[in-house]
């Protein structure tokens, strides 16, 4: 077939100009990248050979070659792994073909440092070369097949395809590199590159072998080649024998991100199941962690040979953050996907996993230390959410979880998410018996609701919720420490240990003396309420709207709507406070014509304070406006 040109995909020529501008401070990535898909590629043939060894050919050693030439300026990165098909080039270096795209280039802010690491999470792969390259040439052969591609492009928007001869199967890539980066045709810096970045890397990455340097710093060439790296397993050495950097590198190179984890839990684990674990919990949520296609999980090896990578399978959805590997002696080697699914042996791993990870996190919850639990903050920050619907998903576990949780709290002042249960536990009050807490669909609306006023006045703590994942959360909690949790805005509200004999006393007056009023009020709202009460609740505020216990939330009935979906809500029940001015003008107007005007308002109001949505709120501003100007006048 003759040379054929081809466009890249748009978001390809983005990416493109967006990683040559960001990244030029950190241009030697280049290098880990490109390694670790050769590495990636010799794991997926080991794969596929399990089922059909003849793709080994007269050639089994995997391995990764690296060799420059000073006069034509060029690099060479080979090896002898899967390699691709013409289709596969096309689809693989021509097109990202990833969900979240799109989201990707909505985050980049312009900020080269900034995007530089977002650059990193969404993977900088094969493109990267062009950080150093004005031309990158790659020639593929796929395992079992005769003839191999030749992909060429100088970065710029197109590239060309053509059949070529290649002997032995895998993927040569020759960087032409641009003026200037010297740095890459040195034996000495590329040695020092490969071992601060793949020295992980379980395949050997040959170099050309030196005999010396000269004067000016040269390579005095010798016969042969020699490995540059340790070219061992990093989980299967000692823990002793490896250092923080080491496991440093070995997260990137694992989870594709550019920073630095916030912690891991490496242990080999004998028993039933004897696998060894390396499991690392990120310093930042990946962009893509909401999408149910995100790519990077936990990989999983059988005595050291990669598997596949799958997070579902061996970590619950709720731990989807962590990254690294499970390498296990005892599952067979060809285990499928199929297999997998209804693993007894997996599912005692993934039971093990999520001990170790919870167990990671609790001891930097629980440390004294202040800079784990500065950690442990920055871990609630960006995987709060994440890990709150573990205790509706993992059963087993939700009293640990529940240890876990983190929220704001009316005693304090800031939005931060950093009072546990325990500690509010630990606070409560003198013959308090329930967690209190409110959800609302923002910090505001819940720190600000009308509910809190009488807790403020008695002092007792209420934990504030105001993500979407909290009210589903709360279904699945009911109690901590023999504690039950209960909703502020539902119920009865019982504050009979904190109030005396006299403000008993006046409760019940005020309520008798009311009755008259809350007939009426029951006759003009009709239908929209189930009750008519007197408050116990509130200070300040005229009225508000609380549900049964057993009834939706009204912030559920909200979240759930304006997700598109057709619930009955509960009826509500209007609670009123007879000491509020506006309560007495209305049992002073029992008898006028404003009353139901009056009454409306009271309805429409508490319910716009729990953040509610009028039915018709045109009328809600007609009624104010003449009842202002009446007022007024
Ligand atoms: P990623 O490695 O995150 O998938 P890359 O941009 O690094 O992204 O690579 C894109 C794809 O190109 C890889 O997923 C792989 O399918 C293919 N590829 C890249 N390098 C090689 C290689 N040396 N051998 C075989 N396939 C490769
Ligand atoms: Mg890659």
């Amino acid at each position: 077939m003759a040379k054929e040109t081809l466009g890249f995909q748009t978001e390809v020529k983005q990416l493109l100009q967006l990683m040559i501008h960001s990244l030029y401070s950190n241009k030697e990535i280049f290098l880990r990248e490109l390694i670790s898909n050769a590495s990636d590629a010799c794991d997926k043939l080991r794969f596929e050979a399990l089922n059909d060894a003849s793709l080994y050919g007269d050639d089994s050693e995997l391995k990764i070659s690296l060799s420059f030439d000073k006069e034509a300026r060029t690099l060479t990165l080979s090896d002898n792994g899967i390699g691709m098909s013409r289709d596969e080039v096309v689809k693989n270096i021509g097109t990202i073909a990833r969900s979240g795209t799109k989201e990707f280039f909505g985050k980049l802010s312009g900020d080269a440092q900034k995007d530089a690491n977002l650059i990193g999470q969404f993977g900088v792969g094969f493109y990267s070369a062009f950080i150093v390259a004005d031309k990158v040439t790659l020639t593929s052969r796929r395992a079992g097949e005769t003839t191999a591609t030749q992909w060429e492009s100088a970065g710029d928007g197109e590239f060309t395809l053509e059949e070529v001869a290649k002997e032995g199967r895998g993927t040569e890539i020759v960087l032409h590199l641009k003026e200037g980066e010297d740095e890459y045709l040195s034996d000495w810096s590329l040695r020092s590159i490969i071992r601060k970045y793949s020295d992980h890397i379980t395949l050997p990455i040959f170099m050309p072998k030196t005999a010396g340097y000269d004067d000016e710093g040269n390579v005095t060439p010798a016969e042969g080649v020699e490995a540059v790296n340790q070219a061992s397993a990093l989980w299967a050495r000692p823990k002793s024998e490896i250092s923080d950097e080491q496991y440093t590198e070995f997260y990137k190179h694992v989870s594709h991100d550019f920073e630095a984890p916030l912690a891991w839990s490496h242990a080999r684990v004998e028993g039933k199941q004897e696998y060894t674990e390396l499991l690392y919990i990120p310093k930042r949520a990946p962009f893509d962690m909401h999408d149910r296609e995100r790519r990077h999980g936990i990989k999983l090896y059988v005595r050291r040979v990669f598997i596949m990578e799958d997070a579902e399978k061996l970590l619950p959805q709720y731990l989807r953050f962590v990254r690294g590997l499970i390498d296990s002696s005892n599952l067979p080697l060809n285990v499928s996907r199929e297999i997998l699914q209804h693993s007894k042996d997996i599912e005692q791993i993934k039971q093990g996993c999520v001990k170790k990870v919870l167990g990671l996190l609790e001891s930097m919850a629980n440390s004294d230390d202040a800079a784990e639990q500065a950690k442990y903050a920055t871990f609630w920050e960006q995987f709060g959410r994440v890990m709150k619907e573990g205790v509706a998903e993992d059963f087993a576990n939700k009293d640990r979880i529940a240890g876990l949780l983190r929220f704001a709290s009316s005693h304090t002042d800031s939005t931060d998410q950093n009072v546990s249960l325990a500690a509010y536990v630990g606070r409560m009050k003198e013959g308090q018996d329930k967690i209190y807490f409110i959800t609302a669909d923002s910090f505001a609306a819940a720190k600000n609701s009308p509910h809190l006023e009488v807790f403020r006045k008695k002092g007792i703590e209420v934990l504030l919720m105001s993500e979407r994942v909290d009210e589903w959360m709360i279904s699945g909690l009911t109690e901590f420490d023999g504690k039950k949790l209960q909703s502020v805005t539902k119920g009865e509200l019982d504050l009979s240990n904190f109030e005396n004999e006299e403000e008993k006393q006046q409760q019940e007056a005020a309520a008798s003396e009311l009755k008259d009023v809350l007939d009426k009020v029951k006759a003009v709202l009709g239908d929209k309420v189930k009750d008519v009460r007197v408050t116990n609740r509130l200070t300040d505020s005229p009225a508000c709207i609380v549900v049964e216990n057993q009834d939706m939330s009204a912030n559920l009935e909200r979240l759930l709507k304006s997700a598109g979906q057709d619930v009955k809500g509960s009826k509500p029940i209007l609670e009123i406070n007879p000491e509020h001015m506006l309560v007495k003008k209305l049992k002073a107007e029992l008898e006028g014509e404003r009353f139901g005007d009056w009454t409306e308002l009271l309805f429409d109001q508490a319910q716009l304070a729990e953040g509610a949505q009028l039915d018709d709120p045109a009328t809600f501003v007609k009624r104010l406006n003449s009842l202002m100007i009446s007022v007024a006048a």
